[in-house]
């Protein structure tokens, strides 16, 4: 540990901490102020997402259609210009069979026009419902908007409200976990992760866990109380402290103000 020099003792450790838990669950609590609205608020921002998607993808479903209908149109022009050469070429032929070829390529032409225009019908009918589609999603958009402003001005004035707060914790949770060892640490902050009420290191009250409330036995409680040893509750696993260097930690924090607004 190159950060730590010093040496501490198991009741400093001890006593390092439960300062510690005391920070992190003003952090916690400022935490549940906010509650369910980041979640709330990411949630309605990936739901936009999804919408604007659908919305580029509608457009370009529609440019795509849109090209389609000018190939076919241009299709029909030429098809057009081919009936009117043939008809013209009709006037000027020397016998049935040539008439005959050219009222064929007439027919065919103007079944291939008939084609098309099924076509053109399909896509207008395609780009009808695609922009039925796209105004009722941009709808949808600018309404989820509304709500999601609504929901950020919530959320933005929560964290305007707490951050100094927050901060201040947060600087002073990180000088007391520098002092604390990696390995120690990991398992507080697994614990804290675990637990509902996030409380990793407890005092022993009445007999019993300060946690899960089962009852710690003589000989746990009285080495416990040597503060010799880091001993863990052996029902849920918290750290255990007496509750004299408890209460120690949290009259001095006390003092120090640091619960003022609690
Ligand atoms: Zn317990």
């Amino acid at each position: 540990m190159p950060k730590t020099e010093k040496e501490y003792t198991v009741e400093e450790k001890l006593a390092n901490l439960y300062k510690l838990q005391l920070l992190v669950s003003e952090i916690d609590r400022i935490k549940n102020l906010r509650g369910e609205l980041p979640q709330e608020v990411a949630d309605m921002e990936a739901a936009i997402e999804g919408l604007n998607n659908r919305l580029t993808n509608d457009q370009n479903a529609i440019a795509e259609a849109e090209a389609k209908i000018n190939v076919l149109q241009g299709k029909i022009e030429e098809a057009t210009a081919q009936i009117k050469k043939y008809t013209k070429q009709q006037d000027d032929v020397q016998n049935n069979r040539q008439y005959e070829f050219l009222s064929k390529e007439i027919e065919y032409q103007q079944l291939d026009i008939e084609l098309s225009n099924k076509r053109i019908h399909e896509n207008l009918e395609t780009i009808e419902g695609l922009k039925r589609r796209l105004d009722a999603t941009s709808a949808e958009i600018d309404e989820r908007q509304a709500d999601l402003d609504i929901k950020r001005g919530e959320l933005d004035e929560i964290i305007a409200e707490t951050r100094s707060e927050e901060e201040t914790l947060r600087e002073k949770a990180k000088k007391i976990e520098n002092t604390i060892e990696t390995r120690l640490l990991t398992t507080f902050k697994r614990i804290h992760k675990k637990t509902h009420n996030g409380l990793a290191i407890v005092a022993i009250e009445r007999e019993s866990c300060g946690g899960c409330f089962n009852r710690i036995t003589p000989q746990r409680q009285i080495d416990v109380k040597m503060r010799k040893k880091i001993m863990v509750c052996e029902y849920c696993g918290r750290i255990l402290i007496d509750e004299e260097l408890a209460n120690e930690n949290e009259m001095r924090r006390r003092r120090k103000g640091i619960l003022a607004n609690v």
